[in-house]
């Protein structure tokens, strides 16, 4: 690590997927970043809702042959069940390194803003015959502002396309400067009742409706999307508060995106707490009379 290094704002990074065609125009890197302060009952990725890294267990990969143990400072590996003790653990990584069958993994990983450009960087020339770049997800990636006011300002000196993807419950004051650095806001819209949004999700909700009314106001790119989850976000208040909103903003157009259940199988490698809803998805037959509560309300829905 460079000197300069100990002064730099990090983040933990728990996933960098490359040559993505989803999440914005062209080949992009999604970055996605761990820390949420919503709990959404649905949470597509589970291992993203605490700030903190932390270590996985795929049990199915386990032969139990226990190099783990030998070199855990901490004792913090158990003999039966879930192998880590998260009581005691302190991320060192010495079991994951030990682990010959890939059974433990880190969660997480401490950037700086440089060692994350490092790694974008190596893909410019895919943005730029695309007309791509990056997509900064998570979790909720807006938690992490010193981190990515850096990594935004790198991104437009070298003048890559960026995209944040966020619920909205970030503190405008903090993120107004920023925002400017953006050539894309995709903003995640989810339970439009107060009360329903404080039950499922956890608070926010009234600042999520003032950053989605002062964004559009002040001319940022931003689009809206919004995930049907079944029994949550598709009840016929929800699309009917969703187009009334819309209408009060002026805008038309918005991306629905399908629910489906594969991040259920990663509760159990952090012995996370979220339920496994087990929701069937939406038919045909579902799908298009949901579309048509928005077309019926003057508003193109998007892929
Ligand atoms: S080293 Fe890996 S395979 Fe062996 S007991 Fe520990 S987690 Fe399981
Ligand atoms: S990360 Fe370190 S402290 Fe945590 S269980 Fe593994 S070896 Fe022990």
């Amino acid at each position: 690590m460079e000197p300069t290094d100990l002064m730099e704002p990090t983040a933990p990074v728990f996933d960098i997927q490359r040559f993505s065609l989803h999440d914005g125009p062209g080949i992009r890197s999604l970055v996605f970043l761990k820390g949420c302060s919503l709990h959404c009952p649905w949470c597509q990725n589970p291992e993203s809702q605490e700030t903190k890294p932390v270590i996985a267990f795929y049990e199915d990969r386990c032969k139990k042959s226990f190099e783990c143990i030998a070199v855990c400072p901490n004792e913090a590996i158990r003999l039966e069940g879930f192998r880590v003790d998260y009581g005691r653990c302190e991320q060192c990584t010495r079991c994951v390194d030990a682990c010959a069958y890939g059974a433990l993994r880190l969660i997480g990983e401490r950037l700086t803003p440089q060692q994350l450009m490092s790694r974008l960087l190596a893909d410019r020339p895919y943005y730029e015959s695309s007309g791509g770049g990056v997509t900064f997800t998570g979790g909720e990636p807006t938690l992490h502002h010193q981190f990515l006011e850096r990594v935004l300002t790198f991104c437009k000196e070298a003048g890559i396309h960026t995209n944040l993807e966020t619920a909205g419950t970030f503190s405008w004051v903090t993120w107004e400067r920023t925002l400017g650095l953006l050539d894309l806001i995709y903003f995640d819209l989810k339970i439009l009742d107060a009360e329903l949004y404080r039950q499922h999700l956890g608070a926010g909700f009234a600042r999520m409706m003032e950053n989605a009314a002062k964004l559009v106001a002040g001319g940022f790119p931003v689009e809206f999307r919004m995930a049907l989850i079944p029994g949550f976000t598709d009840t016929p208040a929800n699309l009917e508060a969703v187009v009334d909103l819309f209408q009060a903003l002026g805008k038309n157009t918005i991306h629905l995106l399908a629910y489906h259940n594969m991040g259920e199988a990663k509760i159990d490698i952090i012995q996370g707490a979220q339920p496994k809803l087990g929701l069937a998805r939406h038919t045909d037959e579902q799908w298009h009379r949901m579309r048509r509560v928005f077309e019926q309300g003057g508003i193109e829905v998007l892929g």
